[in-house]
C-alpha cells in the first residue's frame, strides 16, 4: 500500500485536516516482480547451455581434439545442448507470440478424433523409444470450430510429457468423450506423478517438479504454459488429477463452436 498526504487550509490559511490518498501497488508490484524473476530464469536457462557449450569447445582446441574417442563425446554433447538452446528460443518465441494482445487463432471445421488419430504414429516413436505402452482408443468422427495446428500442439505436448514423466514399461492412455456443447480429451499417464502442493503451479512459466528430469528429457519447462494459453485461447479450461508415484490425467474441455470474443 502506498500512502501520499497533503494538508488543507482554509481560505485564511487556517489548517483545516489532511487529504490521505491510498495506492493499492500491490498488485503492479507483483507484476513487476513476475517480469523479474521470467527475465532472470530465461538469462539461467540460457546460461547453462552455453557454459557448457564454450567450455567442451575450448577443451578441444587446447588439445583434446586429438583423441577421437573425446572428440566424439565433447562434439556429441556441444549439439545436445545447443540443441537445448534452439528448442528454449522457440518456445519463448512461441510463448511471446501467444501472449500479444493482437494474436488470433486460425479457426476452421476441424474433425477432432481424426487430428488426435493422425498424431498416434508420430508420438508411438517417442513412446517405444521409452519402452512405454501408448493407446488411444478412438472412433468416429466430430467436428468443431478450433485451430488445428494449435490443438495438434496441446496434444503433442501433453502425451510427451506423459511418455517423459513414465518411467520404463509404463502406460499412457488417451481417451475422448463429447456432450452436446463440448468435447473432452484426457490423457493418463502411470507415471511419477504430481506432488499436490505442486500441481497449481506446474502451469507457470519454468516451474518443474524436478529440473534434472526434465533437462534429461529435453524438456523447456515451457510446454504447459503454452498448453494453457492455447487451451484458454479455445475458450476451454484444463484440469489436472495426480497422485504421487501412481500417475497423472490431464483433462481438456473444449467447447465445440467458436465464439468470437
Ligand atoms: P517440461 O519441459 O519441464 O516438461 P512443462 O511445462 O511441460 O515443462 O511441465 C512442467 C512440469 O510439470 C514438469 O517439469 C514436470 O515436473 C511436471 N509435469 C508435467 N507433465 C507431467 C506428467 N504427465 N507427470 C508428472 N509430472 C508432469
Amino acid at each position: 500500500l502506498e500512502v501520499t498526504g497533503a494538508p488543507i487550509f482554509s481560505e485564511e490559511g487556517k489548517w483545516k485536516g489532511v487529504v490521505l490518498v491510498f495506492h493499492d501497488i500491490s498488485e503492479l508490484k507483483q507484476l513487476e516482480q513476475t517480469r523479474k524473476d521470467f527475465v532472470a530464469n530465461v538469462s539461467h536457462e540460457l546460461k547453462t547451455p552455453i557454459t557448457s557449450i564454450r567450455g567442451f569447445s575450448e577443451t578441444l582446441l587446447d588439445g583434446a581434439m586429438k583423441d577421437e574417442k573425446m572428440l566424439d563425446q565433447f562434439l556429441q554433447i556441444i549439439l545436445k545442448e545447443s540443441g537445448r538452446l534452439q528448442s528454449l528460443i522457440k518456445d519463448l518465441l512461441e510463448l511471446s507470440k501467444l501472449e500479444r494482445e493482437d494474436f488470433l487463432l486460425n479457426v476452421e471445421q476441424i474433425d477432432i478424433q481424426s487430428l488426435l488419430r493422425d498424431l498416434l504414429p508420430i508420438v508411438k516413436q517417442h513412446a517405444d523409444h521409452k519402452n512405454v505402452d501408448l493407446s488411444m482408443d478412438i472412433e468416429g468422427s466430430t467436428v468443431i470450430q478450433g485451430d488445428s495446428s494449435r490443438l495438434k500442439q496441446v496434444f503433442m505436448n501433453l502425451l510427451a510429457n506423459a511418455i517423459n514423466y513414465t518411467s520404463d514399461q509404463g502406460e499412457v492412455s488417451l481417451t475422448f468423450e463429447e456432450s452436446e456443447n463440448h468435447i473432452m480429451v484426457s490423457i493418463t499417464d502411470n507415471g511419477v506423478g504430481i506432488p499436490e502442493e505442486e500441481i497449481s503451479r506446474i502451469f507457470e512459466r519454468f516451474y518443474r517438479v524436478d529440473k534434472a528430469r526434465s533437462r534429461n528429457s529435453g524438456g523447456t519447462g515451457l510446454g504447459l504454459a503454452i498448453v494453457k494459453h492455447i487451451v484458454e485461447a479455445h475458450q476451454g479450461t484444463i484440469h489436472v488429477e495426480s497422485v504421487l508415484e501412481k500417475g497423472t490425467t490431464f483433462h481438456i474441455e473444449i467447447p465445440k463452436k467458436f465464439t468470437e470474443s
